[in-house]
């Protein structure tokens, strides 16, 4: 017998070895097969019985990793569908789609109860098997614990007249339901708002009808889009399927966890990024078993094989986590309506701030618009306050940190014994630090960011390629003595608020607090319990958090990431504010926010002001349409790198040129240029931006790569939709 082998290669289609007929193989098995001089763990695709044409020899197959299949049919179309679509080999993306191989573990023979309608046994040993399988399926050696010698006979009685069949399982396992946290109460009985209700009516009856559809939820923060999800997961259950939930980053929204384990229990299986490749597998066989019928993941969380698959929600759709920077490039909310499509499951995205294209495919029809304009309970939005920091500029320009406004708000905070968040946006090049005699700005050799200082190690950190560097050194430029440090980062921030509120009890939330001292989960668990007044930190408090007792919170600076260079600045800004304000006022006292801005004129600022999502929209699309950007047009971005400049940009040349020569009408090409930074971890970058009218259109183009071969140490990578222009 042959096997053709998918093997995670670029440029590789599935190879053919062979192996031995009585070996049990299957497609969607891995196997370990050699490749050249390499031994390669590959998915198995196909099975053929001759060999294909060409071919007159092949190798064979090394060993066979997998008992059972670790991916569906289905899965490993969604596999060749990635391959095509973000070119790459199907062999790269299915591995993509399982955890990392762990050995499975020992298996025994349980034996369960088959459904047939023949006579049920009424009496003796046949009966007490029979009583013992209700609950479920259980090993021989427990089957027949404490019963005399003939219950072994009964037993065969049973499997012979088809009562009872045997199956293999993960030896000791447990369908053990995971701890229901005690903070989640399942409140099943809570009375849905007029919105709700309306939505949960129609995502009722598309899941009754069975069949695809999509659908977009666009709800204001605190609307309650969270409780439409879980009524529309537990009709998916009653409808005796199941349901994927996808979220950007499990730890940043711990009170959906929560939600979702109080409500389903032990239906429920988390596939937290965290976790250990052994337990990850773990959930995973769960998962395939259909023991666990919820999964809640981040972007990965896409390929769960989760049986008879009825909805995938993907919440917060418009954040950028979804999308992967490493081979496979995907998007998982993408992948996700592909997915939906193909297994004929309900495709729901959620946002209060959606993304351009998805908002663009609802105006158009391609998914349905549900809409949830209120908060629940008749809470009102935050109201939203722009603080013209331009003013706040004293005759010793020093530029102040705070506003005179946010520190009386802060203070009032305190006084009333209620919350603040104070947001600073870490990427808008914030603790950048700067020459005082030449304005120089201190940047890494290899990567041409700007470092950024740490007070806990009193160094400067490379944040592209992870290099320190001493605090103090002279300006590379100028050569004065000892550069100034400060900026404004969260630990600015944190020290500043400390030294103004002697009493005040603060917490930080940023990458280095969590290194530091362990779990954002266990920051945010404290701050929900009222044990600190004040929250400092970076966009990981601008998520699904929900807190009642913030009545204000502070942006440190609004406009930071408004001169990104990038398409998606204002969107970004937009998204960002909004969701941030989002984080106020969610109790019974309204809440109020503080943006300062060094452009307090700005549209976008303005719009995000008055959470006007729809005036921000049809701006950003006129936009989109004069400078054909998506979703008028599909992007890739061609990025070439080498440790020389000069191998770089050549290859970055005859890319460009070949590209050049398969343009057709309503394509576009620019650049090849340096990227916006240019090195990275010693890597000097260099990109072409592909514009196309269609995907097709696109893919014709990109063909044009196929067969280039860099020449020695150059990479040359095809980013397809990308998503951050850097
Ligand atoms: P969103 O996801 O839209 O930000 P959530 O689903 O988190 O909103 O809901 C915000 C808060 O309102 C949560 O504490 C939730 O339990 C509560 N909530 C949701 N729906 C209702 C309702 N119908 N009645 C009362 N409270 C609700
Ligand atoms: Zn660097
Ligand atoms: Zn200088």
């Amino acid at each position: 017998m042959f096997a053709n082998v998918a093997l995670p290669v670029p440029g590789l289609e599935p190879l053919t070895y062979r192996f031995p007929a009585e070996t049990p193989l299957a497609p969607g098995m891995r196997v370990l097969v050699p490749l050249g001089r390499r031994a390669v763990i590959g998915f198995v695709t196909s099975l053929s019985e001759k060999l294909p044409a060409p071919l007159r020899e092949t190798k064979a197959i090394l060993r066979v990793l997998d008992p059972e299949p670790a991916l569906t049919a289905d899965l490993l179309r969604l596999g060749r569908w990635i391959a095509d679509y973000y070119r790459c080999a199907w062999g790269e993306a299915l591995t993509a789609m399982v955890p990392a191989f762990t050995p499975a573990p020992a298996e025994e023979w349980c034996a369960r109860l088959e459904e047939t309608g023949a006579k049920l046994p009424n009496r003796g040993l046949a009966l007490t098997i029979w009583q013992r399988l209700e609950a479920g399926p259980l090993p021989r050696r427990e089957l027949l614990a404490n019963l005399p010698a003939s219950a072994s006979q009964a037993l065969s009685n049973l499997r012979r007249r088809g009562l009872i069949a045997s199956e293999r399982r993960e030896a000791g396992f447990k369908a053990d339901p995971i701890a229901v946290s005690s903070q989640g109460t399942a409140r099943e009985n809570l009375t849905l708002t007029a919105d709700q209700a309306r939505t949960e009516e129609t995502l009722s009856l598309a899941i009754a009808a069975g069949g695809h559809a999509a659908f977009l939820l666009h709800g204001v923060t605190g609307s309650g889009k969270t409780e439409v999800y879980l009524r529309a997961i537990a009709k998916v259950l009653q409808a005796g399927k199941g349901a994927i939930v996808l979220v950007p980053e499990i730890a940043q929204t711990p009170q959906t966890k929560d939600r979702i384990l109080a409500r389903f229990g032990g239906l429920a299986a988390v596939l937290h990024s965290a976790l250990p490749p052994k337990l990850r597998a773990q959930e995973w066989r769960r998962i395939r078993h259909g023991q666990a019928r919820v999964v809640l993941g981040p972007r990965s969380a896409v390929f769960a094989p989760v049986k008879n698959l009825g909805l995938i929600v993907v919440d917060e759709e418009h954040e950028p986590a979804y999308k992967q920077e490493d081979v496979p490039r995907y998007h998982a909310r993408d992948v996700a309506a592909v997915r939906c499509q193909a297994e004929k499951a309900l495709l729901l995205l959620g946002s209060a701030t959606p993304s351009v294209e998805s908002f663009a495919n609802a105006q158009r029809g391609r998914t349905r618009l549900l809409t949830l304009p209120t908060r629940v309970d008749g809470k009102t939005l935050p109201e939203v306050r722009l603080v013209d920091m331009t003013r706040e500029v004293d005759p010793v320009a020093r530029v102040p940190l705070f506003s005179q406004a946010l520190l009386t708000a802060v203070a009032e905070r305190l006084a009333n014994r209620e919350q603040c968040i104070l947001f600073l946006n870490r990427r808008g090049f914030a603790t950048i630090v700067r020459c005082p005699q030449c304005g120089h700005i201190l940047t890494c050799p290899d990567c041409s960011v700007s470092l950024v200082y740490h007070r806990w190690d009193d160094r400067l950190h490379c944040h592209s390629c992870s290099r320190m560097y001493p605090a103090r050194p002279a300006c590379p430029r100028c050569g004065s003595a000892c550069v100034r440090l400060g900026g404004s980062g969260t630990q600015r921030v944190e020290d500043e608020i400390q030294r103004l509120f002697p009493a005040a009890r603060l917490l930080r939330l940023d990458q280095d607090a969590i290194q530091r001292r362990g779990s954002l989960e266990e920051t945010l668990r404290q701050f929900g319990q009222g044990e600190a007044d004040i929250l400092v930190g970076t966009q990981m408090v601008a998520k699904g958090i929900d807190f009642p007792n913030v009545t204000l919170v502070g942006i440190i600076a609004a406009d930071t990431a408004l001169h990104l260079p990038d398409f998606r600045a204002e969107e970004r800004t937009f998204q960002l504010l909004v969701q941030v304000a989002g984080r106020a006022g969610r109790g019974g006292r309204p809440g109020l926010v503080l943006a300062q801005t060094y452009n307090p004129e700005h549209v976008v600022l303005d719009l995000a002001r008055t959470h006007d999502y729809q005036a921000f929209f049809n701006r950003e699309l006129e936009h989109r349409r004069d400078l054909e950007y998506p979703p008028f047009s599909r992007l890739a971005a061609i990025i070439c790198r080498h440790r020389q400049p000069e191998p770089a940009w050549k290859t970055a040349q005859t890319a460009a040129q070949r590209l050049e020569r398969a343009l057709s009408a309503g394509d576009a090409l620019l650049g090849p240029a340096p990227a916006v930074h240019e090195r990275i971890a010693g890597e000097s970058r260099f990109q072409i931006l592909l514009k196309s009218r269609t995907h097709t259109g696109r893919a014709k183009v990109l063909g044009a790569l196929s067969g280039l071969k860099p020449p020695g140490g150059v990479r040359l990578t095809v980013d397809v939709d990308p998503l951050n222009m850097l």
